[in-house]
């Protein structure tokens, strides 16, 4: 189980370089750091560690590309047609990706080609969206035409986490650049090698040089992400990562008043009401919190389940835990891969111990027999978990879940809303009008009704208190990368106020 030769990718390079300008390029200060691969966590290949130098050069490459390169004045079906084509381009090397992506990740591998057609969807999709777009217009008859012009803002700073990598970047990508802005992308440290292949998608596509550029390395004070955050010439910051990250990130942006999107962390409520389709409830919810070996944002990692349920619930669900296939990532048949890093790996046991004292551990609990190396966790179910407990209120991210009894509406929203964050809820319930109160008031941004989180690619995307700031998807995305200009014309008698005149009313319509 800890032999990963087979799933290593071909034909890497040394050493995952910055791309700038359109040239593969190392850090100006030749620094590098080891990727190591969650299987054997052995280091596997180098990648050039970014800091202020390296982003002062491909912010300059992304202004210049933005200020006198064609992109930004692009017709909106000229730059789809490029859309369509790195679609096209993801769609066809899905396998290749996957299997980068698996590899670097720990995701298992069927998992990550999801994950990748997600990511060629993505450029469709904004393709269609900026095809259509159309701008607002209000008229005054006789007196006053307005219309909207929408403008792209200029380099926008994307930086991405380790969770799903590729179709996380794709998800800022797309609406960057279809909106006509350029972008210096910073992928995260523990997972940079799929991001590496944008590069040449993106040439073949034909994508204008500069519009694209990549910086690799770590996030903090002195290094890329910190470095972009910082940048002058930066307006927008798009974000996913930690809510500790986004406060920090915040703090930075202040002085430059940036435009910030903030994609944060998670500790989303499943709430199982008694009158539930409970087989449909259990698979959800299994699947809710395991897949993307439970590295998911929107996991439902707080199962709520109402009293006269719940023994069968916790029996059931404990079963099926246990007969989740933990396995190699690049294998198949398994559903729960390797925990991207041995750092996050000790974070998530950390969480397993200490729920073996809150709460009553149904099932999993340690390292799966077999397992020589790696960072491989069992499918872990604590049940009885009270409110207090660590494992109810902090992010764990891996394959752990807590559930919790309830007797009431009232004690389950409660329960629902009770902590710092609010990114999703899943209600699973026969009862249409109980579904739509208990969704108004529960604090999350997206909840799911008797559901999985499929999500239509229209709908907005974030969450509440601590989970986000801002919403992307859909049309938010193009609110989000694009200034919104009012141009108005008059189309009646000029008529300027005229002060000291007391009967002119003209000035008051005015806005401060
Ligand atoms: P992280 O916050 O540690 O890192 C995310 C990115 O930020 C990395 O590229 C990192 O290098 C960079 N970074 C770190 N410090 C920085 C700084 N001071 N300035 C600028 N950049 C900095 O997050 P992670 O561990 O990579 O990802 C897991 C987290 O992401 C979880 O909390 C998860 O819930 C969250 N997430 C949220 C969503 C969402 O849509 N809400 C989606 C996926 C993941």
């Amino acid at each position: 189980m800890t032999d990963n030769t087979a799933a290593r990718p071909q034909n890497l390079p040394d050493v995952l370089r910055h791309y700038i300008d359109g040239q593969w390029v190392d850090s100006i200060d030749g620094d590098t750091f080891e990727v190591i691969d969650p299987v054997t966590n052995e280091p596997y290949i180098r990648a050039a560690s970014g800091k202020v130098a390296d982003i002062d050069a491909a912010v300059a490459a992304a202004k210049k590309a933005f200020e006198l390169g064609p992109w930004s004045k692009m017709l909106p079906r000229e730059r789809a047609r490029v859309l369509y084509s790195i679609a096209d381009q993801v769609e066809d090397r899905g396998d290749e990706l996957a299997a980068m992506e698996s590899y670097d990740s720990g995701l298992p591998i069927t998992q990550a080609l999801g994950q990748a057609r997600r990511a060629a969807e993505n450029f469709r999709f904004f393709a269609d969206l900026i095809v259509a777009q159309t701008d607002d217009a209000f008229k005054v008859p006789g007196r006053q035409a307005n219309y909207v012009n929408r403008k792209p803002i200029g380099v926008a700073g994307l930086i991405t986490p380790w969770n799903t990598p590729f179709m996380l970047e794709s998800w800022k990508l797309a609406p960057a650049i279809a909106t006509g802005n350029t972008v210096v992308l910073k992928p995260a440290e523990f997972t940079p090698l799929s991001a590496s292949l944008w590069a040449g998608i993106f040439e073949q596509a034909g994508l204008p040089q500069g519009v694209f550029n990549l910086v690799n390395g770590f996030g903090e004070e002195g290094y890329a992400g910190d470095s972009l955050v910082k940048h002058p010439d930066v307006p927008l910051i798009s974000f996913t990562g930690e809510s500790r990250t986004g406060q920090i990130i915040f703090a930075n942006s202040a002085p430059f008043l940036k435009g910030l999107s903030m994609e944060l962390g998670g500790k989303s409520p499943a709430v199982v009401f008694d009158d539930a389709d409970l087989e449909a409830a259990i698979n959800a919810t299994v699947f809710g919190v395991f897949s993307l070996n439970g590295e998911r944002c929107t996991a439902g990692s707080r199962i709520l389940v109402q009293r006269g349920i719940y023994d069968e619930f916790v029996k059931r669900y404990a079963a099926q835990a246990k007969r989740v296939k933990v396995g190699l990532p690049s294998d198949p048949k398994t559903e729960v891969g390797a925990l991207v890093h041995p750092e996050h790996y000790e974070k998530v046991m950390s969480y397993v111990e200490i729920g073996k004292g809150e709460g009553r551990l149904v099932a999993g609990g340690g390292r799966p027999e077999g397992f020589g190396t790696g960072n491989y966790v069992q499918p872990t179910v604590f049940a009885d978990v009270a409110a207090e407990a660590r494992i109810f209120q902090e992010e764990i991210f891996g394959p752990v879940v807590a559930i919790t009894p309830f007797d009431t509406d009232e004690e389950a929203l409660e329960l629902a809303n009770n902590t710092k964050y609010g990114l999703a809820a899943y209600i699973w319930t026969s009862d249409l009008k109980r579904a739509h109160n208990f969704s108004q008031a529960v604090e999350a941004g997206m909840v799911w009704l008797n559901s999985n989180n499929v999500r239509d690619l229209r709908t907005p995307f974030g969450g509440v208190k601590a989970s986000g700031l801002g919403h992307e998807g859909g049309y938010r995305s193009i609110d989000f990368y694009t200034d919104q200009q009012a141009v108005h014309i008059n189309l009646g008698e000029v008529h300027n106020p005229v002060f000291g005149k007391q009967d002119d009313d003209s000035a008051q319509k005015a806005d401060g």
